[in-house]
C-alpha cells in the first residue's frame, strides 16, 4: 500500500504513457545464473529439480504481480525462494571464498522512484535481497558493506544467521577444485579467469512489470568461488548488475563481474533503450553478444521492458531462466538452444 500510494505522483514525472498499458500485462523473467552448464553436466535429477525451482519462484512472483502488487514485491518474492533454495549461488547454498568463508551481495531497483539499494559482503544476513530493500526503504544511502550491513539488517529486525547457514558440500568441493587449480597456475589467481577456474555460476535475478506499468530489478549472488580481499562483483552495484527504470527497461545480470562493472551492462542496454530507440530485445542483444562477447566477458541479462517485452540472452552454454510473459506464458530453460526455436521449451 505505501508503495501505491506513491506511484501517482511519481507516474506523472517519470511514467511515460506507454507505460499506462493494459492493467492485465504483467509480466516477470528471472535468471538462476548463467555459465558452463550442459546436459552433460546435470543429472536428470538435478536437472529436474532446477527446472521445479525455477518454475516455483517465478509461479510465486507471478502470482504477486496479479494480485495487483508492485513489481518490487513480485521480485522480491522470487528472489527469496531462490536465495532459500541451495542449488543456487544466492543465500543458502553461496559460492565460498577464498578463505572458506561465505561474502553476499545484493541490490534492487524501483523504476518508477529510481529508488535503489544494496548490500555487499554481508556475512549473517538470511537473504540479502531483504537487507537491499531495508537500505532502500529505511536508510538514507543506496548501499551498505561488510559488517555495518549486517549490523544494519540486524537491526531492522532481519532474520540473522551464522555464516555456516550457507555452507554446502557441493560448494565445497568447488572451493577445493579451484585452489588446487590456483595452485598449478597463478594467472588464474591474478586474473581470476572463469575459463581457468571453471566457474559455474549461480547468481539469482529478478524483473518484473506490473499492473500500473512499474519495473524493478533486483540481483543476488555470492559472487565468485575463491574471491579474496573482499572482492565485490557486479550484482550489487546499480547500473552494472541491476538497474531499471520505467523510461527504458529493468535488468539484472549474471556472469563475470569484473566485465560487467566495466561495461556497466544493466545500464548500457537501458541507455541503448531510452536514447537510441532500440528494441529491448536489440538492445539487450547487442550488449551481450557484442560488446560484453567482444571485450571477453561471458555471462547474461533478464531485461523487461515498459511494455513488458521479455529478453534473456545469453553468451555462455546455459543459463538458468524462467519467465511470464503478458499473456500468461510459462517458460523454464537451461541450456543455449532452448526457446530458440531448436528444443521446445516447456
Ligand atoms: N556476477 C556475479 C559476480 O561477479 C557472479 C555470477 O553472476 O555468477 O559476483
Amino acid at each position: 500500500m505505501r508503495r501505491l500510494s506513491l506511484i501517482p505522483v511519481v507516474a506523472g514525472i517519470l511514467v511515460t504513457p506507454a507505460v499506462l498499458a493494459e492493467p492485465s500485462d504483467v509480466a516477470i523473467a528471472l535468471h538462476g545464473g548463467a555459465g558452463t552448464i550442459s546436459k552433460a553436466n546435470l543429472t536428470e535429477e538435478q536437472e529436474q529439480q532446477y527446472r521445479q525451482t525455477l518454475r516455483q519462484a517465478v509461479t510465486a512472483g507471478y502470482q504477486v504481480l496479479q494480485e495487483g502488487k508492485p513489481a518490487m514485491d513480485a521480485v522480491i518474492e522470487a528472489i527469496q525462494i531462490l536465495e532459500n533454495s541451495s542449488l543456487f549461488n544466492a543465500g543458502k547454498g553461496a559460492v565460498y571464498t577464498y578463505d572458506g568463508t561465505h561474502e553476499l551481495d545484493a541490490s534492487l531497483m524501483d523504476g518508477a522512484t529510481l529508488q535503489a539499494g544494496a548490500v555487499a559482503g554481508v556475512k549473517r544476513v538470511k537473504n540479502p535481497i531483504l537487507a537491499a530493500r531495508a537500505v532502500m526503504a529505511l536508510s538514507p544511502h543506496v548501499m551498505l558493506s561488510g559488517e555495518g550491513a549486517d549490523t544494519f539488517a540486524a537491526a531492522q529486525g532481519l532474520t540473522m544467521v551464522e555464516n555456516n547457514h550457507f555452507d554446502t558440500p557441493f560448494r565445497r568441493k568447488a572451493l577445493e577444485d579451484a585452489k588446487a587449480r590456483l595452485q598449478q597456475d597463478t594467472q588464474a589467481l591474478r586474473w581470476q579467469r572463469p575459463d581457468m577456474l571453471d566457474y559455474k555460476f549461480g547468481t539469482v535475478g529478478a524483473v518484473a512489470r506490473d499492473q500500473m506499468g512499474n519495473l524493478a530489478a533486483g540481483t543476488s549472488t555470492g559472487g565468485m568461488t575463491a574471491k579474496r580481499f573482499g572482492r565485490v562483483g557486479d550484482s550489487p552495484i546499480i547500473g552494472a548488475g541491476t538497474f531499471a527504470d520505467n523510461r527504458s527497461c529493468a535488468v539484472s545480470a549474471t556472469g563475470h563481474g569484473e566485465y560487467f562493472i566495466r561495461y556497466h551492462v544493466a545500464g548500457d542496454v537501458c541507455a541503448r533503450v531510452r536514447y537510441a530507440g532500440a528494441s529491448l530485445s536489440q538492445a539487450a542483444s547487442d550488449v551481450i553478444h557484442g560488446e560484453l562477447f567482444d571485450a571477453g566477458g561471458t555471462g547474461g541479462i533478464i531485461a523487461i521492458d515498459s511494455e513488458g517485452n521479455i529478453a534473456m540472452p545469453f553468451n555462455t552454454e546455459g543459463m538458468y531462466r524462467a519467465s511470464v510473459d503478458t499473456s500468461g506464458k510459462v517458460t523454464v530453460a537451461i541450456y543455449g538452444e532452448e526457446g530458440n526455436g531448436k528444443i521446445a521449451v516447456e
